[in-house]
């Protein structure tokens, strides 16, 4: 049976994302375990838009933590570059969300009153100002929020960038190899049970995204997680030269453009389990 200080389970961006800090901090024999390569699953087909602020209706924890850790990016992104070279393309333009109906500019107007009247970072814009910061937008625009601190970061060179981060630290990442169990006695956790054989550490981070659910455990029963996939699809324009610089949001979905003049316009959002077909 092999050792280890911590094991994380899963190698996508929340993951190696933790293996990166438990490791700069010194914590020991990090060992990352993912069943397929690092970073091809969720972590990939996101946008990467980092918008706490641009849906929230209210302050509650996640909205919290989602800020806090949106504030850490640009740090975040330095010491990557620092780490690895690599620049993953955070860009802080910000975030316009778009209202079409009277709806959309009663629920923006709440949102608007709410968010600057807790000291956040919003703008409201009329259609003239918005068509102005973004002249590709619809003439039917009745008004825009603008989020300036809602950003992105190009997703697939962030999480490349973890892995090179995370080789060079020295995290064990084992790659190809399926947690099926933790182990558990009396009400802690032990190790991991893997297709390539049992891990024993005392510390276990579950980091399976959509899996979660999946991996049980031997022995004492551990509380139960309820997590369920959601399938989401997305177009991808090439645009030549780039045709808008903030993402563009509404209640109908988004457009991300990249640095390179790609747009990606999303998202569906589809209750269809580890179903990963484009339709
Ligand atoms: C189309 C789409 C667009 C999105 N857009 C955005 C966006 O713009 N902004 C945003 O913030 N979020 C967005 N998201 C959500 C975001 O992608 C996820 O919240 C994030 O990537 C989750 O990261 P993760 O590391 O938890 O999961 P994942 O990236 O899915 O990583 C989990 C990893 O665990 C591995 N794993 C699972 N089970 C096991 C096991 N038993 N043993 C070993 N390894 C295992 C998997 O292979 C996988 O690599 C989007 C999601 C989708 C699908």
């Amino acid at each position: 049976m092999r050792l280890a200080d911590i094991i994380i389970v899963g190698g996508g961006v929340i993951g190696l994302t933790i293996a990166r800090a438990l490791a700069k901090r010194g914590a020991g024999d990090v060992v990352l375990i993912e069943k397929d390569q690092p970073g091809l699953e969720a972590s990939w087909a996101a946008g990467g838009i980092l918008g706490p602020q641009a849906e929230a209706d209210q302050t509650d924890d996640f909205f919290r933590l989602g800020c806090a850790s949106r504030d850490l990016y640009p740090s975040f992104a330095d010491s990557l570059k620092e780490e690895t070279g690599m620049d993953v393309e955070l860009d802080k333009t910000g975030t316009l969300y778009l209202g079409f109906t009277a709806d959309d500019e009663h629920e923006m107007r709440q949102r608007y009153e709410w968010q600057s009247s807790e000291g956040l970072p919003v703008e409201w814009l009329s259609r003239g100002e918005a068509r102005k910061l973004e002249p590709i937008i619809s003439r039917k625009t009745r008004c825009a929020l603008r989020f300036p601190n809602d950003w992105q970061v190009e997703n697939r060179r962030l999480a490349e960038a973890l892995v090179r981060a995370n080789e060079r630290l020295g995290v064990r990442l084992i790659t190809e190899c399926e947690v099926k169990a933790l182990r558990a006695e009396d009400g802690r956790v032990t190790g991991v049970e893997s297709s390539s054989g049992s891990i024993s550490a005392p510390v276990v981070v579950l980091a399976a995204g959509a899996w979660t659910s999946l991996i049980k455990s031997t022995g004492t029963p551990l509380p139960k997680i309820d997590i369920e996939p959601v399938r989401g699809q997305m177009l991808c324009f090439e645009t030549h030269p780039p045709i808008a610089q903030h993402v563009l949001y509404s209640s109908w979905g988004y457009l991300v453009p990249r640095r390179d003049g790609r747009v990606l316009a999303g998202s569906t959002e589809e209750f269809v389990g580890f179903d990963k077909d484009v339709t």
